[in-house]
Parts: C-alpha cells; sequence; structure tokens
C-alpha cells in the first residue's frame, strides 16, 4: 500500500493511514506500507537547498530530499503504534533498495527484501520510506520526482505480492487530468502499455518507471483513493477485460520547450553530428522533425523539443554546436505544450490521427509538430492553448461517456 504526498499531508491524514492498513492486516494480509513525503514537503527541501546556493551539489540535494520520507516513515510508524498496532520504519538503505549512482533519478538495481520479511514475520507492518535508496558507495540516492511510486511497485515485484496499491488524492486513473477537464471518467481498467505512455506524455498520476517495472514484473497496480473505500483503477495486462476503445485517455505536458536550428547544411551525417553531441552533453531529446531541403537544396531546417530545466542549462551548448553543424539561426519556445491521445485501439483503427487534427484545427489551435508511435499522437500547441485542447479531444474522441466492456 503506498500513499502519496497529499495522503500523508496532516498529522490526521498519517492517522488514516495507519488505519486503513491495520484493517488490511486485520482482513489477513501481510502488509507493507510505502510513504512520500507530505505534501509540499520535497520542493521545501530542495528550494532551501537552492537558497543556500545556486547550482547545489547533486549528492547532497538528495541527502537533502530523501528526509521527507524519513520523516512521513517514522510518524507513519508511530501513528500505527498509537493505534495499538506493530510497525517498524525502513529506510531506502536499510531494507536495501539498491540504485546506480545518478543522484536525483537513480534507478533501482536490486532490492533484498529480508529486512521487510523479518519485520511481516514479527507481525509488525513495514512502513518503507519511499523515493529513496542507496548506491554501491553507500551514498543516499533518490529516484526522480514521483519515485515513491516506483519504490512501491518494485517492493511489490521483490516481495511476490499479488498487486501493489497506489493511495493518491483522486480515485483512480481518469481519461484526462481531472483537475484540467471536469468531465474526466474514471478508468476501470487499463492495460501497462497504455499507462506507460500516459506517464511518459505527462500524466503524473504514476511514475512512469513505476508503470514499466509493473509490466515487467507482471504486478498489477490499483490506483485509488485514500479517502474512500471505492476501487479505483486496475493496470494491468492487454489480456484482462480491458474497455473497448480506440482512445484510451488525454494528457499534456507543458514541461517541454522546442528549440528551431535554421539552415543547416543538407547533408549525410549533420543529424547524427548533432544529436551525438547533444546526447553526449546528457541532454534528452523527444520530438525531431527535419524539414524537406529547401528550394536551393543545401540547407534544411530542424526542430526538436527538450525538457525546459535541460534548455536553460544547455542553450550555450546547443548554440555552439548548432554552429559547427553550419545553422544560420536558432530559435528557442518556451511557450509550448504537448497534447497527446493514447489508445491500444489506434493499432487497428484509422483516421484517429486526421480526426485529432480536425478537432484541433476547429478551435484554431494551430500544430507546431507532431510525433506519433503505435498507440499514441502527440501534437505541440502554443501553451495558452493546453487546456482547450485538452477538453476539445477529451470530448471530441467521446471520452465522458463510458464505453462498452469486451467480454
Ligand atoms: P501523489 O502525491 O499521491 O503521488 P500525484 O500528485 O503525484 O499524487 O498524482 C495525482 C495527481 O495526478 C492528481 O491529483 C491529478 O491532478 C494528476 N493527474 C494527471 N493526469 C491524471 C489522470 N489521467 N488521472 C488521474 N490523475 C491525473
Ligand atoms: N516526495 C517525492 C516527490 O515529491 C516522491 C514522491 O512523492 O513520490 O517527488
Ligand atoms: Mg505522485
Amino acid at each position: 500500500m503506498k500513499f502519496g504526498g497529499t495522503s500523508v499531508g496532516s498529522v490526521d491524514r498519517i492517522r488514516n493511514v495507519a488505519r486503513r492498513a491495520l484493517e488490511a492486516q486485520k482482513a489477513g494480509n501481510d502488509v507493507v506500507l510505502i510513504v512520500s513525503a507530505m505534501s509540499g514537503e520535497t520542493n521545501r527541501l530542495l528550494s532551501l537547498a537552492n537558497q543556500v546556493t545556486p547550482v547545489p551539489g547533486a549528492r547532497e540535494m538528495d541527502v537533502i530530499a530523501a528526509t521527507g520520507e524519513q520523516v512521513s516513515a517514522a510518524l507513519t510508524a508511530l501513528a500505527v503504534h498509537h493505534e495499538g498496532g506493530k510497525a517498524r520504519s525502513l529506510l531506502g538503505h536499510q531494507v536495501r533498495i539498491l540504485t546506480d549512482a545518478a543522484f536525483s533519478k537513480a534507478r533501482i538495481r536490486s532490492i533484498d527484501a529480508t529486512a521487510i520479511r523479518e519485520a511481516l514475520s514479527r507481525g509488525e507492518i513495514a512502513v518503507v520510506a519511499g523515493f529513496q535508496g542507496v548506491d554501491d558507495g553507500g551514498n543516499i540516492t533518490t529516484l526522480g520526482r514521483g519515485g515513491s511510486d516506483t519504490s512501491a511497485v518494485a517492493v511489490a515485484a521483490a516481495l511476490g505480492a499479488s498487486a501493489c496499491e497506489i493511495y493518491t488524492d483522486v480515485d483512480g486513473v481518469y481519461t484526462t487530468d481531472p483537475n484540467v477537464c471536469p468531465t474526466a471518467r474514471k478508468i476501470d481498467r487499463i492495460s501497462f502499455e497504455e499507462m506507460l505512455e500516459l506517464a511518459s506524455l505527462g500524466a503524473k498520476v504514476l511514475q512512469i518507471r513505476s508503470v514499466e517495472i509493473a509490466m515487467k514484473y507482471n504486478v498489477p497496480i490499483h490506483v485509488r483513493s485514500s479517502f474512500s473505500d471505492a476501487p479505483g483503477t486496475w493496470v494491468v495486462g492487454e489480456d484482462q477485460g480491458l474497455e473497448s476503445v480506440t482512445v484510451a485517455g488525454v494528457a499534456y505536458d507543458k514541461a517541454e520547450a522546442r528549440v528551431h536550428l535554421v539552415g543547416l547544411e543538407d547533408k549525410p551525417g549533420v543529424s547524427a553530428y548533432l544529436f551525438e553531441k547533444i546526447s553526449e552533453e546528457n541532454i534528452s531529446v523527444d520530438m525531431i522533425i527535419q524539414n524537406v531541403s529547401k528550394a536551393d537544396g543545401n540547407r534544411t531546417d530542424v526542430t526538436f523539443t527538450l525538457s525546459k530545466s535541460d534548455l536553460q542549462r544547455s542553450r550555450s551548448i546547443i548554440e555552439e554546436i548548432a554552429r559547427s553543424a553550419g545553422a544560420q539561426d536558432v530559435r528557442y519556445d518556451e511557450d509550448v505544450s504537448k497534447v497527446s491521445i493514447v489508445g491500444l485501439g489506434m493499432r487497428t483503427h484509422a483516421g484517429v490521427a486526421s480526426k485529432m487534427f480536425r478537432l484541433l484545427a476547429n478551435e484554431g489551435i494551430n500544430i507546431q509538430a507532431i510525433s506519433t508511435s503505435e498507440i499514441k499522437i502527440s501534437c505541440l500547441v502554443a501553451a495558452k492553448y493546453t487546456e482547450l485542447a485538452v477538453r476539445t479531444l477529451h470530448e471530441g474522441f467521446g471520452l465522458s461517456k463510458a464505453p462498452p466492456s469486451k467480454p
């Protein structure tokens, strides 16, 4: 059972978590809790570090950020004691959640579940601090924003749990962000593949990496509300009686910026050079568009998107690379947003892309770039149209109405 920031956001809410865990234990389950930092806490900790120095070292940042989860784990264990139960808090290094050394975005390599199993065998509720691990050198690492989801699914996989319950401030995965679109509808079941796309396209309800692990180890995830007992959304394999829809959901991402390289030399090896250099700088690029050659035949334009935070730190590098690749000009646009539709049904239905473009056109929304994969289509639009585009696509693809389920 994983509880996110809002669900442990106050002492009362932590008591609620303790009570729910004890109920689950009384029902005959071994219970492992994974807790996030209290809501707002991780931001507060990171901003403290930023006040001390403008570019804080990554190792110390993780030492600071990990404390948020340490506090909630211990408070939750105390709350269980207060309710008359047995519990023990366990930090990342105590469970031994071993990660690589990529501070602030570490990946889990292995989990030694012995400490958790010992706690369970003593009848305790194991309360594991989410978001944190330890690298080979004994350094504290963190798993990226939203990383407690990943801690939870990884622990569930390591224990061979029958499911991983993710308790949050919405009662499931919706057809789009319910805070943006009032007619968003809760989905009963969604496939790992669709959830993976939605998460990577901006739906922050689950961290991407958590869905990857769930898919790899076939751990069903149940996303549900920490404030009610209503069933939430099951994220499961494709064969598990999913809804029969073409488009399952709409996602948006305001965190990307667009870079436009004007008048690059049009000859073999230019893109290779450009993106090799960019990747050497550890900058990940998302959408890439190269125009056809200009009329004079030896110049072309390349546009790509990357995260806004990467852009700030890498502008001068991009300009240098662009110059050596023969670009005549480099332009930036940070007022963009990526709006995407996702659905397994796109594999077999024609006309989904054209419908998406028509719906956006009807609202006068210009498309600046397009990218597609087997089960998703993304359009880059001006940031001010994000909410309008999300609602338009949500209505246009009929997502507010409940779909028929497959036999
Ligand atoms: P937690 O702190 O519990 O991990 P998060 O804030 O990380 O919670 O994730 C839950 C939030 O995800 C919701 O409050 C909602 O605003 C947002 N969200 C975005 N897209 C979706 C979606 N498709 N379905 C449900 N929630 C979504
Ligand atoms: N506390 C961390 C964050 O705010 C991890 C999490 O909540 O999942 O990103
Ligand atoms: Mg989260």
